[in-house]
Order: structure tokens, then sequence, then C-alpha cells
């Protein structure tokens, strides 16, 4: 099976259209949540995800600080006051499939969170410390995540005693071997300095790994977020991709 794995769209619908298209064909889509918070498109993004075909989705912790089931104070400024745009702008039912994500999903070989499998939501997997703490929290070969919006691989080295870090360049199809965490990147906004939007295809048979990037047109993503009065350094952030 040919999975699409996605994660941290923040609400940037060209950003997701482009992944979409240059993904297809797949049989199944899983995403690592963050659908909102940050873009302009918000209610397009979740109505875009929810019919994607054999769907696994979880909660991110702007999508769960839109719901108000964790305090927005501790947001920066601007990620705060994009959240309470994204508030205002939610129809019923983009509430309502976001109340409905879980934090967690366990597939027969892929864990599914946010964040970590130790703190799903809300713990950032930045360096191999607490890459190899959190192979302790997952019973599946494989862990997928998301959060940090930084494409990267984490597997347990020869000994099983401490996590290494591998940075894949845009392309590298990996054949996976038990245990990994893994991470595609961030679709509506990189942090790896390269704007393009990322994501990787999992398949599911033969175990592999496909992390691709894909341009977008940012400027158009830019204009419409200026006109929404969303903070200016969101904006700006995109053409570099920090
Ligand atoms: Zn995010």
């Amino acid at each position: 099976m040919r999975t699409l794995v996605i994660s941290d769209i923040h609400a940037n619908l060209t950003a997701l259209e482009a992944v979409l298209a240059d993904a297809k064909p797949f049989d199944a889509a899983w995403c690592l949540g963050d659908l909102v918070g940050y873009g302009p498109d918000p209610n397009e993004c979740i109505a875009r995800v929810r019919d994607l075909p054999n769907l696994a989705c979880i909660i991110g912790n702007h999508d769960a600080a839109t719901l108000d089931q964790i305090d927005a104070e501790s947001f920066n400024p601007e990620a705060r006051q994009a959240i309470q745009w994204t508030q205002e702008a939610l129809v019923d039912a983009s509430v309502a499939f976001l109340r409905a994500l879980p934090e967690r999903v366990n597939l027969d070989d892929v864990t599914l969170v946010h964040g970590s499998p130790r703190h799903p939501v809300w713990e950032y997997l930045l360096d191999t410390q607490n890459a190899t703490r959190s192979f302790e929290h997952f019973e599946s070969p494989y862990c997928f995540v998301g959060h940090t919006h930084l494409p990267s691989v984490y597997y347990l080295g020869e000994n099983h005693s401490s996590a290494k870090l591998f940075i894949p360049e845009a392309g590298t199809r990996l054949v996976l071997s038990p245990r990994a965490i893994l991470n595609p990147g961030s679709v509506g906004q990189p942090r790896d300095r390269d704007p393009r939007a990322a994501y990787a295809i999992f398949n599911t048979d033969e175990q592999v790994w496909e992390y691709h990037r894909i341009p977008y047109d940012v400027t158009l993503v830019q204009k419409r977020m200026r006109e929404a009065g969303l903070p200016d350094r969101h904006i700006q952030r995109l053409s570099a991709g920090w």
C-alpha cells in the first residue's frame, strides 16, 4: 500500500494541493496533526484532508489550542493571534472534525503522534537524547511524528542504546529496518530553510520511506495571509522556510 504521510499543513491550502498533486496516486493518507494555525485556509484544508482515502489523522498542538483544549497563553504572541483568527474563521463542521481527532493512532507497524510518543501533543523531538527516550514509549517497529517541521529520521544504533539522527535529502528513498522514528517535515510551514512543501510516501509492503519536496506558489499564500490580517512574521517566514 502506497501511503501519503503529511504533517503540519497549517492552513496552507496551496501547499497542500501541490503535495496532493505530486504524490498521487496513493491508497491511504496519514496526517500527523496541525491542520490549522498560521495559514489563511483552515476550513478548506480540513475539508481536503477529510476526503483523503483511508485517512488516519491525529491532533496537533495548534489544533488543540484552537479548540481551547490547551492554553493558548503558552504560545508566542503571533501564534496566539493566528489561533484567535482561526477560531473565528472555523465553521462548525471543521470544529467537529478537529474535536474527533485522537492524540495517538496505533496501526500494525506504525504509531502516529504529533510531537512524540511520550507526550503526543507537545514534546519536540529535536535531539538524539529525547529520541532515545522516545523509543521506550511505543511498541511498533516505527513511529511517525511531526511538530518540529524538520524532516528527520531517528534510528537505534547497533547496540540499541542510543538513537542516531539522519537528515534526508529531497528524493531520498530509505528501506527501513526496525526501529525508527520518522518525520516527513511540514507541508505548510517548513523550518529547515527550504521553503518547498515537504511530505513522505511510505510503502507499507516494502517498508520503504520516500522523502519529497515540492515547490508551490508561496507569494500567493503570502498575499492571502496579508489580506486576512495574519501576523507579518508568519508571512515572511514562508519564503525563507524557517
Ligand atoms: Zn506545527
